[in-house]
């Protein structure tokens, strides 16, 4: 079997069809390889132990790339807040991948590797996927361990794929998702994916939601009409596409960002220079020694997260946030008794320009509004390159667009069978600009 359908085998550099190289996202520990998390804190951290998704990838014969570049220590909405400089969107340099497994998308989409490891927390793999081109895949929160993945919010970090294609997402999934008992969250339940969905042309029976909320004001025209292409398409293949509703989805930002950063602010608190993380030296105590390790992201919600989190704010907050997160997860419950998978855009917008967002970060807080409410259920999700756009700044260039396929919790394989269907529907157009890397 050919195990990457996107990688030419006879290409000489892969001897053996499972030694392929997978780039990993800098947040995975791998022993004797220094991870940092893209934070000067853990800049000469050297793990002495493996995560279980690279060793399970290992165990499966492919082999680990290197680490690539990301947001430190996955706070961020494009790539730029790395220690270590921005990434950079290969389809235009001067335009940013996406958030924060942002390297490991652009490794995919320049076509330096087949596949690359990603984490998403609010949608880091399936924002970036989008922005590059290339398929992304988050699994269902439990289904991948988080034991060696350097903690960002725990009840949300999800370990996942960039590929080429979405068999190639499928194949990766079967190798390293499984359970782990040094993961309380870890599932228990068996991951398999049926080969015959890979052989669907059709979506005959299929029954697909749109939800109005994920059609709002304030998407770019472009992005609109790539999804709305990707929808007629959908019906073209004979899905049953329904309207459906996510009353609540309109909490998810202030949900994530009370959540998020609650849990940011407990994980964090371990690189204090003694255990984890090396201090400068140069402040006056520790608290500023501290600050010159951390960047002013991490600090921002180091501080938001202690004070949700403290007596007197945490009902008022936290406890309410918890609240509201129960019911986003009931709307996503409630739309699965009457469909069986839920498309949306992936992204408000197409790639912007390397710091022009930058200096307001409440314009970047809601570019995460389409992939966390689905962070915040747990359920699996998946981004396919459909069409493209021409961003507002600049007519002369077309920029990938994603269609995002949400599923119910365990059930990826709907959604790689949807995400399979709708890629080969949408291959001719897609391909028509993409540049050949192989
Ligand atoms: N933009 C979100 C954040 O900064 C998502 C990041 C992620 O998924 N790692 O929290």
């Amino acid at each position: 079997m050919n195990a990457f359908n996107t990688l030419p085998i006879e290409n000489p550099t892969f001897a053996n069809e499972n030694s392929l190289p997978i780039a990993v996202k800098d947040i995975f520990c791998e022993v004797g390889i220094r991870t940092t998390a893209s934070s000067k804190m853990l800049e000469n951290f050297v793990p002495p132990y493996e995560s279980t998704v690279t060793e399970n990838m290992k165990k499966a014969g492919f082999v680990s790339f290197g680490k690539t570049n990301m947001d430190e220590f996955a706070m961020g909405w494009s790539g730029e807040n790395s220690a270590f400089g921005p990434a950079k969107n290969p389809w235009d340099p001067t335009r940013i991948p996406g958030w924060s497994s942002s390297g490991s998308a652009v490794a995919v989409a320049a076509g330096l590797v087949p596949a690359a490891l990603g984490t998403d927390t609010g949608g880091s793999i399936r924002q970036p996927a989008s922005m590059c081109g290339i398929v992304g895949f988050k699994p269902t929160y439990g289904r991948n361990s988080r034991y060696g993945v350097m903690a960002m919010a725990s009840s949300l970090d999800t370990p996942g794929y960039f590929t080429r294609t979405v068999r190639d997402a499928g194949l990766l999934y079967e190798a390293t998702a499984a359970h782990d008992s040094r993961d309380s969250t870890s599932l228990t339940e068996k991951v398999s994916i049926d080969e015959s969905i890979w052989n669907r042309t059709d979506l005959k029976w299929v029954r697909i939601g749109v939800p109005k909320e994920y059609f709002i004001e304030g998407i770019d025209s472009g992005v609109r009409s790539a999804i709305d292409n990707a929808i007629a398409k959908i019906r073209e293949m004979w899905a049953e596409v329904i309207d459906i509703s996510l009353p609540h989805t309109e909490h998810g930002v202030s949900v994530y960002y009370t959540v998020c950063p609650a849990e940011v602010a407990s994980n964090l608190a371990r690189y204090d220079g003694i255990r984890f993380g090396t201090l400068s030296g140069n402040g006056n105590n520790i608290v500023e020694n501290r600050s010159e390790g951390l960047g002013s992201e991490i600090q921002r919600r180091s501080l938001v997260g202690s004070y949700v989190l403290s007596s007197g704010f945490y009902d008022a907050y936290y406890k309410k946030a918890t609240a509201v997160r129960e019911l986003i997860r009931n709307d996503f419950t409630n739309a699965f008794t009457q469909v069986d998978v839920i498309v949306t855009p992936t992204a408000p917008t197409v790639a912007w320009k390397i710091g022009s967002k930058w200096a307001d970060p409440l314009a970047l807080y809601l570019e995460d509004i389409f992939t966390l409410p689905a962070s915040l259920a747990g359920v699996p999700g998946l981004t396919v390159p459909v069409w493209y756009a021409t961003p507002k700044d600049d007519s002369s260039v077309d920029l990938p667009v994603g269609m995002q396929i949400l599923g119910p919790i365990l059930w990826e394989e709907k959604i790689l069978m949807v995400g399979h269907v709708l890629e080969q529907a949408m291959k001719e157009v897609v391909d028509s600009k993409k540049p050949k890397v192989f």
